[in-house]
């Protein structure tokens, strides 16, 4: 799960990490309240959205000349002029896609002098079974292009869960950002800080791009980005709290709301399957067979008639939809039950694609009956191979 900017910098001053004073805004008048709360001169407003790359990206409304979205103000005028021009349109990002994301939110900060700009970030290294912590001299908005032309800039630093944050990891921080004296302590600090809120709070990322040093001397964090393991979200209500549903794919939240496990993809081909080994294996199937899948979903164990109902309607909002294939291994649940269950949701939604159905395991004669006794235009299918050919043949037909 991610959340917004101004959101994540809250958690991180809870453990005591130096952030700019800062507050958010939905409305014009909340930006200027917001701005009249700060000292000034400098201001900065940002667009909250969940996606990097603001400060480059483009109002689709605005002309090509117009500023992106975080800009720096020069007085309480300028940040209600800013906050008007960016609210209600649209920012298209490097991280968004062409079509871009709605701006409903800002944050507005106290503009910072700075003096250096540093890259610091935090994400779980499968390899080693550690947390590294990534860091770059060259902080700021070109960090990819950093990243790809000049690799050796960047240093990675793994902590061993089993020490945990230990002090020559904190030296080695302060040393790849080739600081010396206060400075490296204030990293070394810091570092040991993000440490300790990033598997507080269960993060699978954390990134600060830019980290500064500002000209009075101090470091602190001016943009971060944060996203949280899913599985561990029920420890931190608080943190669960900070989701905002406008800012997924609605498909994706409906899903959640039944406890499905779905995602969207590109292809044309709807799946549901239960187990997420079934669903990987059939989705391989379908691009074998010449054809693509347009998600993932499971619906795991214990599918119920309503489940399997609301999955069909939520593959079926996705309008790139030819075509459904499922594909259900009756174990605990038994396949007459699960037949029962597609043909009562093919009833309710007025199912206007091809649906190809393969099922296996317990009762699986009395479900491929009642799959053939339901007048619905199910075509039944023997096995895996057997399925995946029948639902691109539809599809391919159809085209
Ligand atoms: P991003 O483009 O989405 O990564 O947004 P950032 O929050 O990183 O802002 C983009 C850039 O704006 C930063 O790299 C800074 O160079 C600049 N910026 C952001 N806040 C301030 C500030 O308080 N003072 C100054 N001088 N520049 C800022
Ligand atoms: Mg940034």
């Amino acid at each position: 799960m991610n959340i917004h900017e101004y959101q994540a910098k809250e958690l991180l001053a809870k453990f005591g990490i130096g952030i700019p004073t800062g507050y958010p805004a939905t409305t014009v008048e909340e930006a200027v309240e917001a701005a009249g709360k700060l000292p000034g001169p400098l201001y900065v407003v940002k667009a909250q959205i969940h996606a990097g790359g603001r400060g480059k990206g483009k109002f689709k409304e605005l002309g090509a000349d117009a500023k992106g979205g975080v800009r720096l103000a020069k007085s309480v005028d300028d940040v209600r002029a800013d906050a008007a021009d960016m609210l209600g349109n649209t920012l298209v990002t490097i991280q968004t896609g062409d079509e871009g994301k709605q701006v409903n939110r800002l944050y507005v900060t106290d503009g910072v002098d700075i003096a250096q700009e540093y890259y610091l970030s935090m994400v779980i290294d499968r390899e080693t079974s550690r947390v590294a912590m990534i860091v770059s001299t060259e902080g700021g908005m070109d960090i990819e292009d950093v990243a790809h032309n000049t690799p050796e800039k960047i240093a990675t630093i793994t902590i061993d869960p089993a020490t945990g944050f230990m002090p020559h990891h904190g030296r080695a921080v302060g040393n790849a950002l080739k600081l010396e004296g206060a400075l490296a302590k204030a990293a070394s600090k810091l570092a040991k800080q993000l440490y300790t809120a990033f598997t507080a709070l269960d993060c699978e990322m954390l990134e600060i791009n830019p980290l500064v040093e500002t000209e009075a001397g101090e470091l602190l964090v001016l943009d971060t980005k944060m996203s949280f393991d899913g599985n561990a979200l029920y420890r931190h209500p608080d943190v669960a709290a900070m989701r905002d549903e406008s800012e997924e794919d609605p498909a994706e939240v409906e899903a959640s709301k039944h406890d499905l496990a779905y995602i969207k993809l590109d292809g044309s081909i709807g799946c549901m399957v239960n187990g997420a080994g079934l669903a990987m294996a059939t989705m391989d199937i379908i691009k074998l067979n010449g054809a693509f899948p347009a998600n993932f979903l499971d619906v795991g164990g214990g599918a119920t008639t309503e489940k399997v109902t609301a999955a069909f309607k939520i593959i079926l909002s996705d309008p790139a939809v030819e075509g459904i294939l499922v594909n259900i291994f009756g174990g605990i649940m038994r396949c007459d039950t699960i037949a029962e269950g597609i043909v009562a949701a093919a009833k309710e939604v007025d199912l206007d694609v091809p649906l190809v159905v393969r099922l296996e395991g317990t009762n699986v004669q009395q479900g491929k009956d009642i799959l053939a006794n339901s007048g619905l235009p199910i075509i039944p299918a023997d096995d895996l191979g057997d399925a995946a050919k029948k639902i691109v043949a539809q599809v391919k037909k159809a085209a």
